[in-house]
């Protein structure tokens, strides 16, 4: 059983996303919970999601991953720009709860030059806020890739925010494969150890969901620029691999590579797919 699917636009509701799912063969999503930027949340429609629930069991989708507006930034020193996190953090993760025991992805932080430690201690403390005992949301750390001054762009910085917070059982983390890529985590030259780092430093028990993308930078360049899969300096092959890893290949995966049409994904998928058979 493959797990995969790509970002779709939420604009037109939940059971639009599961029905533009299934016309490109996904058997996942991910979707913006707001727009990117971090503007209002349009109300959620009951009859919307009961509509996504129908439609997502004929498509066999049981996994869905939210991602909160990549503008968010926890870790600011500005304390207006913290508290604008922690509420749209907040009112997220109740909206989650109207599609119980799913996965909502979120960018750490940068710490703006107040250094990875602040930045990371703020991180922690604004989990610390927002998560709740009674929530069935897991919340996801998105692995990053150490552009200006990201916080967890290494597995140490993730595994840190995690051992700082207090309800940590529901927290969890997403890799990035552009992302680790460019962090320097070499995923073409040795998958293995970068998994055995993982699980050390982290624990692969944490790892809930993989952003499967191409890079069009070189290792560690710190740059985070998505390509297409197989267009960039990661390759099919070894995107495949990272499919095919019997300590990854049960996850759910997630194409964020430039396209102009959805259908476009469909082809993504179907390359990737015959590319992982290959190796299976
Ligand atoms: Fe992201
Ligand atoms: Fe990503
Ligand atoms: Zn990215």
């Amino acid at each position: 059983m493959f797990t995969i699917g790509c970002h779709l636009s939420s604009s037109k509701g939940y059971a639009h996303m599961a029905e533009e799912a299934a016309s490109i063969g996904a058997n996942t999503f991910q979707f913006f919970t707001r727009n990117p930027r971090g503007a209002r949340a349009k109300a959620i429609d009951p009859a919307d999601v009961e509509a996504f629930h129908e439609r997502a069991q004929e498509a066999g989708i049981t996994t869905i991953l939210a991602h909160a507006p990549y503008t968010l930034n926890p870790a600011a020193a500005k304390p207006e720009t913290r508290q604008f996190a922690l509420d749209t953090l907040a009112d997220d993760l109740i909206r989650m709860e109207n599609t119980p025991h799913q996965l909502y992805n979120m960018h750490p932080g940068s710490h703006v030059g107040q250094g990875a430690e602040v930045g990371v201690d703020l991180i922690a403390d604004a989990l610390d806020q927002v998560l709740r005992p009674e929530q069935t949301t897991t919340l996801l750390l998105e692995t990053m890739a150490g552009k200006g001054t990201e916080v967890g762009a290494t597995f140490q910085e993730i595994a840190d925010i995690i051992s700082r917070v207090t309800l940590s059982d529901k927290v969890g983390v997403c890799l990035d494969t552009c992302h680790i890529w460019d962090g320097g985590y070499d995923i073409v030259g040795d998958l293995d150890g970068v998994v055995e780092e993982f699980d050390r430093v982290i624990g692969l028990d944490r790892l809930r969901a993989i952003h499967i993308n191409d890079s069009k930078n070189p290792l560690a360049a710190h740059k985070d620029r998505h390509e297409v899969i197989g267009g960039g300096h990661i390759g099919l092959e070894a995107l495949a691999a990272v499919t095919a890893h019997p300590a990854l290949r049960h996850l759910p995966f997630f194409l964020e590579t430039p396209h102009e049409d959805v259908q476009e994904y469909g082809e993504e998928i179907r390359a990737l797919t015959a590319a992982r058979e290959e190796l299976l």
